[in-house]
């Protein structure tokens, strides 16, 4: 997402865009294949610009219990500061962008991408309580009953069970 920002007057300015997931081109887009919507707040002050972005979508995850593929609407909020040309003063922020003087448009692609990557669950689950799937007769516990009376704990005897169906 590029906003022009080379002739941007002092003050508020919003921007409004759907992204086509396939813009976004990077190394976990499978997990967000729908648009995301993306507004942002510019507050620009001399050489510094002050932006809120915020991004709404719907991520697609695989249960890590039972492989079933579920979806979850998301919306991130983060902030960002901008400093247009060679910063002189001495800051005590961390989360400030330093811009070439001559930056004509401001690119937020690559810190979309970095939050949606943090975005990203340490544990996908499609539920809280997802009963996953049984080792024995891998039948998805959400929706089947175990059809198997002992579990089996082999893996040699899965081949000849699916021969037996
Ligand atoms: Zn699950
Ligand atoms: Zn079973």
């Amino acid at each position: 997402m590029k906003l022009p920002i080379l002739h941007l007057v002092d003050g508020i300015h919003q921007f409004e865009q759907v992204l086509k997931p396939e813009s976004l081109n990077f190394y976990r887009q499978a997990l967000y294949p729908h648009p995301l919507r993306v507004e942002v707040e510019l507050n620009k002050f001399e050489r510094n610009i002050q932006s809120s972005i915020r991004v709404e979508t719907t991520a697609r995850y695989e249960c890590d219990r039972c492989l079933a593929v579920y979806e979850k609407p998301l919306m991130l909020d983060f902030h960002l500061l901008f400093r247009i040309g060679k910063d002189t003063l001495q800051t005590e922020e961390d989360e400030v962008v330093v811009l070439p003087a001559e930056t004509v448009e401001l690119d937020l692609g690559e810190w979309i991408q970095e939050q949606l990557v943090l975005a990203i669950p340490m544990k996908m689950l499609c539920s809280e309580d997802c009963k996953g799937i049984c080792a024995g007769c891998g039948a998805n516990l959400n929706e089947d009953v175990c059809s198997c009376a002992a579990p089996a704990t082999d893996p040699r005897w899965d081949k000849l069970k699916t021969l037996r169906k």
